[in-house]
C-alpha cells in the first residue's frame, strides 16, 4: 500500500500540459479584459462632458466596469489555482486532497485539473 500518487508519469505529464494550456488561456483572457477596460477608462477621461448629459452612459460604464472586474477576479482566482496545482505537481503532492489527504478522484481531476479538494471536501466547503 505505498503509492503516494495514483498517477503514472504519463498521466501527470498530460495533466501538466493541460494546466499550462489553461494558464495561457487565462492569461490571454486577462489581457483582453485589461485592454478593454483601459480603452474604456481612456475614453472616459478624454471628454469633459457635463455630468447631466453623460449620466445614462456613466451608469452603463460603471456596470460594464463592474462586470469586467468580477470576470477579472474570477480569472485571477482560477490562475492562482492553476499555479498552485503546478506547484503541487512539482512537490509531488498533486492529486492529493488538501483537507483530508486522500487521493482526489481521477475523473474529477481530468475535468478540473486545478482542483485541490476531493469531491466530498469540495461539497462541504461549498455548503459553508
Ligand atoms: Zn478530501
Amino acid at each position: 500500500m505505498a503509492g503516494r500518487s495514483a498517477y503514472t508519469k504519463k498521466e501527470l505529464e498530460e495533466l501538466r500540459k493541460r494546466l499550462i494550456e489553461e494558464r495561457a488561456e487565462l492569461e490571454s483572457q486577462l489581457t483582453t479584459i485589461e485592454e478593454t477596460s483601459f480603452a474604456a477608462s481612456q475614453s472616459d477621461l478624454s471628454g469633459e462632458v457635463s455630468f447631466d448629459e453623460e449620466n445614462a452612459d456613466a451608469g452603463t460604464f460603471t456596470f460594464e466596469r463592474e462586470r469586467d472586474l468580477s470576470i477579472e477576479n474570477n480569472v485571477r482566482d482560477l490562475m492562482g489555482k492553476v499555479d498552485r496545482a503546478l506547484a503541487r505537481m512539482d512537490e509531488g503532492r498533486y492529486g492529493i486532497c488538501s483537507r483530508c489527504g486522500k487521493p482526489i478522484e481521477k475523473a474529477r481531476l481530468k475535468a478540473l485539473p486545478y482542483v485541490d479538494l476531493c469531491i466530498k471536501d469540495a461539497q462541504a466547503q461549498a455548503r459553508r
